[in-house]
């Protein structure tokens, strides 16, 4: 069931979302070649709890995983999502993918996007680019009496053009009371299909596309989505309503 959300709730969700944008603002500037993952971690952290919030994403148990350790998901290069804070230090030329989930108040927002770490290359830039812009297709599409199908369709038919893999196996979500609700929105499909868009929504879109195949696998450790090729990927995520038939972008400040 799509749940619909009421002013408050929004105002709610609005709040969480605002948390989630400032503390991936923060982590932006600390990103760089030297600084580990799990630095990054302790750094959102301890933001999000500052604001008398909470972490969403530890804890978050998954079946056949052990629980999600880090307070963010931090994923390097052919890590697609879903990677666990570490030791492992930023270098050059690496692209780091940081999702964001925040719980206030009985509501989530969720976020995400990529970095650059100094200088990277042609190909990893495009892709980076052709990701964000991707996202905010989707979001345009995002509006009343259209359908999921054509937020889905808003990303596939955009990113085919230059021939990168749409991951399949993870879509976007409801967002709301629970960090993940009903619908499913994948980021490939049809025109006019799936559920009809509705004022009191509140969703996140997040296009996961990779540089070479569309296929992954999920490593050793039980989370982390790597591509099966080995080859870059990027990821971008906005957490937002339909408000007055339009949408509105919530986890930005
Ligand atoms: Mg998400």
């Amino acid at each position: 069931m799509i749940l619909i959300k009421s002013k408050r709730e929004i105002d709610l969700i609005r709040e969480s979302c605002k948390i989630v944008a400032e503390t991936l603002q923060l982590l932006k500037r600390y990103a760089k070649a030297g600084v580990t993952t799990l630095e990054l971690d302790k750094i959102a952290e301890d933001y999000i709890r500052s604001n008398n919030a909470r972490p969403a994403f530890k804890g978050y148990s998954q079946a056949g995983s052990i629980d999600f350790p880090g307070s963010i998901c931090s994923s390097i290069d052919d890590e697609v999502v879903h990677g666990i804070p570490s030791n492992r230090i930023l270098k050059d030329g690496e692209i780091l993918s940081i999702d964001v989930g925040v719980e206030k108040n009985g509501y989530y927002g969720d976020a995400a996007l990529t970095i650059a770490i100094g200088e990277i290359s042609n190909e990893k830039k495009q892709l980076m680019e052709v990701t964000e812009k991707s996202l905010y297709l989707a979001i345009e599409q995002a509006v009343e009496k259209n359908r999921i199908g054509d937020i889905s369709n808003a990303v596939q038919s955009y990113v085919d053009k230059f021939g990168f893999g749409i991951v399949r196996d993870l879509t976007g979500h409801g967002v709301g009371k629970y960090l993940h609700e009903e619908p499913q929105i994948p980021n490939f499909g049809k025109k006019n299909s799936g559920a009809i868009i509705k004022s009191g929504m509140t969703i996140a879109i997040e296009p996961m596309i990779n540089l070479g195949t569309y296929k992954v696998i999920v490593a050793e450790d039980g989370w982390t989505i790597l591509t099966a090729d080995g080859k870059p990927s990027a990821h971008f995520e906005h957490t937002i309503a339909i408000i007055d038939g339009k949408p509105e972008i919530l986890t930005i400040n």
